[in-house]
């Protein structure tokens, strides 16, 4: 109906992004709040219900009549049961979100992986829109990535599939949080390019956008240390495209805001290595930062369609 909207909440480890979501994806109205992780899962889980139960309260004073709701977490995420296993920035040690969610607000409920709904998202209805296989991958901190195809994400059986920011793509390089050595996020991420850069030069608090601006104009080291990064990400994406055969890379997170800094030399680094693949194309990401909202928005109105 055209006065329907679902919940969306994207829950990050400092804030979190909510809004009211109407079926045909267009936002009726957004907010943010601090996660207040610090304070403890239980803290954060009923912070969650509160927020999610204001949002309601706000969708009928519109007008609207709340149908749905859909939750996004980062860390392991078991969707079907609904339960947020475990996460590092957040805490969460197996809380059943999706049933509290549903509780609370007596209404349908879906909780889903951050990276996946946002890659979702940006298949649907970012700069995947037009195409039928996805590799949705978030640049920042570490690396993250979603397997979209006809615009649904790839869990696994453990749900932990399309991590393709632990394909080893430096063996023995450096140590991963993961526990590995030369994952391509220890040497491709956001914090490696910056650690890199600081470890050669010797100076301290370079960012990764700071190396790719001295990189661009000119600085020999910086050049150095961003063409490194540029090309242990094609050899990864070169592994990523010998599985998943992607259609099109939508690049997102931090460091895809570099744009063509980043798109360009990938692109030419991509096609060198290409074999029998077929080179997809590769762009940013057109969500930003909404599109895990967007994501946890499409999950809660998916749970309309499918048969209970
Ligand atoms: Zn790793």
């Amino acid at each position: 109906m055209s006065d329907d909207a679902v919940v969306a909440l994207d829950v990050g480890g400092t804030g979190m992004k909510c809004a009211l979501v109407r079926p045909d994806g267009t936002v009726h109205h957004a907010e943010r709040h601090p996660t207040l992780a610090a304070r403890g899962p239980e803290a954060v889980t009923a912070n969650i219900l509160d927020v999610a139960a204001g949002l309601a309260a706000r969708a009928r004073a519109d007008g609207l009549n709340p149908v749905a709701a859909g939750v996004a977490v980062p860390g392991v995420v078991d969707e079907a049961t609904g339960t947020a296993v475990w996460s590092s920035n957040v805490g969460f040690r197996d809380v059943p979100l999706r049933d509290l969610v549903a509780d609370r607000l007596g209404l349908p409920a879906a909780l889903g992986h951050d990276v996946r709904v946002g890659g979702m998202a940006e298949a649907r209805l970012g700069a995947g829109r037009d195409q039928r296989h996805v590799l949705f991958i978030a640049i920042g901190t570490g690396i993250a990535a979603a397997h979209v195809v006809d615009g649904k994400a790839f869990a696994g059986a453990h749900g932990a599939a399309g991590e393709v920011g632990h394909v080893i793509v430096r063996p023995g390089g450096p140590p991963c949080g993961c526990g590995a050595r030369g994952c391509l996020e220890s040497v491709a991420s956001a914090s490696a390019v910056g650690r890199r850069y600081v470890e050669l030069s010797g100076l301290a608090g370079v960012t990764a956008s700071d190396v790719v601006a001295r990189a661009a104009a000119g600085e020999e080291l910086a050049r150095t240390v961003w063409t490194e990064a540029i090309e242990a990400f094609a050899d990864g994406l070169l592994t990523a495209q010998a599985l998943y055969d992607a259609g099109i890379v939508v690049l997102g997170g931090g460091l895809a805001e570099s744009g063509e800094a980043l798109l360009a030399p990938l692109r030419t680094a991509l096609d060198a290595r290409i074999t029998f693949h077929r080179m997809p194309r590769i762009v940013r990401a057109a969500l930003g930062d909404t599109a895990g909202c967007l994501g946890a928005a499409l999950l809660a109105l998916d749970t309309l369609e499918a048969p209970s």
